[in-house]
């Protein structure tokens, strides 16, 4: 770390940003599973760095939480240090570009686009979680994905040193971007969007996309959406249903009936094991039946 950043990091109180022992369910929307020894809450970029050097002094694993909202968090916990980004959700924009620190929620972002007539984004509305971690994923509804718009990202590597990495470097596929394999975290997203007056009608498209949401049952139950990703030319939810899964139970964990690839935390105190043995169940009758491997979307977090 070089000494510019060392002073900064160093005026930082860590004991402020720092919490012991704190459960993740109401952080995650399964609201499942168990506490994190340590959540670091950074609200800019020295706390961040402050953080990653904390945990390289104490030689302490990192994790990176968002919006909680596409994770399956251990019953046994987190050790070592979470890092929860939603404390950095600073924005600004400067002509078509939109800056947004990667804790914004996506819908803030969407909104806060608006406000500045900038569009593209609209399809997306009430897509939960947060920006950086949409971008990790590549995440996308109504044929609309985050690689679409996204013109650059600011990272912190574990050093504490901040990188920028250009939309044609992301390697971005389907729910993949660069930051799928690495342990970067993400600070900073800049999209470019698309200038239009309009922006009655895309406060219109968002709402609808939203809505949309609600009728098709998608927040009835605790769920972090589709369990699997799409295999190449079929839908993982298809593939549940032609395999008459849709009853299949463990624990409080179920297969939703209105989205089989959905699954939903129907009891409201099902553990994250139930979700994951579920989930698991399901691979195993389609790969029999259908002959077609499932490959989990959801992210493992914790011990397993
Ligand atoms: C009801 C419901 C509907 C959904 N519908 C859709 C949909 O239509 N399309 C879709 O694509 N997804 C959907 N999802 C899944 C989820 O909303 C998205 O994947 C979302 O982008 C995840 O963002 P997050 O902030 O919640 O990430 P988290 O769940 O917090 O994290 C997901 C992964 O990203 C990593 N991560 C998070 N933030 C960062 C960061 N700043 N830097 C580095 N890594 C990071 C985490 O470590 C983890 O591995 C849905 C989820 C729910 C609950």
């Amino acid at each position: 770390m070089d000494t510019t950043i060392r002073n900064e990091v160093e005026k930082i109180n860590i004991d402020a940003i720092l919490i012991r022992d704190v459960p993740l369910a109401p952080l995650c929307s399964y609201r499942t599973g168990g506490d994190a020894d340590l959540l670091g809450t950074p609200s800019n970029l020295s706390e961040l760095r402050a953080l990653l050097a904390y945990a390289s002094e104490h030689g302490l694993s990192i994790t990176v939480l968002g919006g909680g909202t596409n994770v399956l968090v251990s019953d046994r916990g987190v050790r070592g240090l979470t890092i929860l980004t939603t404390r950095l959700h600073q924005v600004h924009v400067r002509g078509t570009l939109l800056c947004a620190q990667a804790g914004l929620s996506v819908d803030k972002t969407i909104q806060i686009a608006i406000e500045h007539s900038l569009c593209g984004l609209e399809l997306l509305g009430g897509l939960p979680g947060t920006i950086g971690g949409a971008v990790r994923g590549n995440a996308g509804a109504n044929g609309v994905w985050l690689s679409d718009f996204v013109e650059w990202v600011d990272y912190i590597d574990m050093d504490g040193t901040l990188g920028r990495v250009f939309r044609s470097e992301m390697d971005f596929s389907y729910k993949h971007s660069c930051f799928s394999s690495n342990n970067y975290v993400i600070y900073e997203v800049v999209l470019r969007l698309i200038p239009n007056k309009e922006t009655s009608e895309a406060m219109r498209m968002r709402e609808q996309s939203r809505r949309k949401r609600f009728v098709a049952g998608q927040f009835d139950y605790p769920s972090a959406g589709c369990m699997f990703k799409n295999p190449e030319g079929y839908s993982a939810g298809k593939l549940i249903d032609q395999a008459k899964l849709n009853t299949l139970t463990v624990g409080g964990a179920a297969v939703s009936h209105k989205h089989a690839n959905f699954i939903i935390n129907r009891s409201g105190d099902a553990t994250s094991m139930d979700m994951y043995r579920l989930s698991q169940q399901i691979a195993e009758h389609v790969e029999k039946s259908e002959h077609i491997k499932l490959e989990r979307e959801v992210q493992l977090i914790g011990q397993w």
